[in-house]
């Protein structure tokens, strides 16, 4: 069974190009992974298979990188090589009237026509939606490709997942940043008792300069918070 994907199917061709940019591949067992509903090819895959979807994918995942670097005629250029190394050859397709279907790449040159048809499929996605909709996932410990088919424009994780954890991050990141609040108002607290001193030792000095001892110890008494009057005021 061949690949049907025709010009219409591009969005998920695009996003088969995604996921080869993403697939880890450095065994038989990762193709199995990355090719489970393309079971026509993964069940005929060989070991150089492996190896050739495992450089088309690294190139694949250099586009996206590109682009994000902010590098778009370059990030242009690659894509353009890959579409000229596997290359898409349309053919028609079916067995009975009413099925016919377009294969974006000609049937029997696996990998090669799985290849063709995801790099079409990126090339239809960059030049209909914009060349900013390729992204690199902004959260540090996964760095996915992406197709950013959001409203607005400004996706910048892979998944919601990422998003979460990058947020979550942030969060604690403010936290530790900021003191606890019982700290916080010691610190207040301290900062009120030395002004109130301050204030005090003002008045103190001014009732010593007017010679009135009387009023000095009743201001102390009472104001003061931290001595003694006469013993706070050797001057008496
Ligand atoms: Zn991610």
């Amino acid at each position: 069974m061949g690949n049907r994907s025709g010009l219409t199917g591009s969005y998920s061709l695009a996003l088969r190009a995604t996921a080869l940019a993403n697939a880890r591949l450095e065994d038989p067992a990762d193709v199995w992974v990355l090719l489970a509903d393309q079971p026509w090819l993964r069940d005929i895959a060989t070991e150089a298979d492996l190896h050739t979807l495992r450089v088309a994918g690294h190139r694949l995942r250099e586009v996206f990188q590109t682009v994000t670097a902010g590098h778009e005629r370059e990030a242009v250029d690659r894509l353009n090589g890959l579409l000229t190394r596997y290359r898409v050859r349309p053919t028609i397709s079916g067995t009975y009237a009413g099925d016919w279907h377009i294969h974006v790449a000609a049937p029997g040159t696996p990998p090669v026509e799985y290849l063709a048809a995801a790099v079409w499929g990126l090339a239809v996605w960059l030049c209909q939606r914009g060349i900013d909709r390729l992204g690199v996932c902004a959260e540090p410990r996964c760095h996915n490709a992406f197709l950013d088919d959001s409203s607005n424009r400004c996706r910048r994780f892979c998944s919601d997942r990422c998003a979460t954890r990058n947020h979550v991050r942030a969060h604690r990141a403010r936290r530790r940043a900021t003191p606890p609040l019982t700290a916080a108002r010691r610190s207040r607290t301290r900062s009120a008792v030395s002004n109130g001193t301050r204030t005090l030792t003002a008045k103190i000095w001014q009732l010593h300069t007017m010679g009135n001892c009387a009023d000095l110890h009743r201001h102390s008494a009472t104001d003061h918070p931290l001595r003694h009057p006469r013993a706070a005021s050797p001057l008496c």
